[in-house]
């Protein structure tokens, strides 16, 4: 048994205690810190998954809502072909990164692979059906009772027709709002999302 790192104690203790103080940024940031001074350390590693897992849900929000956005402001079509701006496109490759940075720390969290198959599906169904596809047929095979996975290879593998596979909300073409005699409301169907309530719920 390794002597503990007391480098990554220190600042573990310095994360638990802006934990408490509600500072989640600063604790975000030290308990990375502590996990780059010590990887094995179950502690270190527990907290830093905890915080950095509230943080890639939050890029993966904040990357879905930069698209709503972008589409509003555009005004595009709903079959007009469709791409991201490269705001857009950075969000979600940030977003991919912190469930990258995750899967290092803990390659088999289930709950963060699934996170990450539904968001390459959601940058891009072309070229993220097959990837997010392989990623939950292997949670499958190792666990076949996750009723979660089971049901999100349901909706990935195969094409959407009620939104013509776009993934956007076709009541308000992906805006998340509909004008109504000239006022602007937030679209029901999406709950404001912009997302198909179909496939979209991943
Ligand atoms: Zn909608
Ligand atoms: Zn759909």
């Amino acid at each position: 048994m390794p002597a503990r790192d007391s480098v990554a104690d220190d600042l573990l203790g310095q994360a638990r205690a802006a934990v408490e103080r509600g500072d989640a940024v600063a604790a975000t940031d030290l308990v990375a810190r502590a996990f780059a001074a010590d990887p094995s350390d179950p502690h270190v590693r527990d907290l830093y998954v905890g915080l950095h897992l509230a943080r890639a849900i939050r890029l993966a929000a904040t990357a879905r809502e930069a698209r709503r956005a972008d589409i509003a402001r555009r005004a595009i079509p709903y079959d007009t072909e469709f791409r991201d701006s490269p705001n857009v496109e950075a969000a979600f490759e940030e977003a991919l990164r912190a469930h990258d940075d995750l899967l290092g720390a803990d390659p088999g969290n289930e709950k963060v692979l699934v996170m990450k198959a539904a968001l390459l599906f959601r940058r891009d169904r072309e070229k993220g059906r097959a990837e997010a596809l392989e990623i939950l047929q292997r949670i499958q095979e190792v666990h076949p009772e996750n009723r979660q996975v089971a049901y999100a290879i349901k909706k990935v593998e195969r094409p959407c027709p009620r939104c013509g596979d776009t993934g956007f909300c076709p009541y308000c073409a992906g805006r998340g709002t509909k004008t109504f005699v000239r006022v602007e409301r937030r679209c029901e169907r999406c709950h404001g999302q912009g997302i198909c309530p179909v496939c979209g719920i991943l």
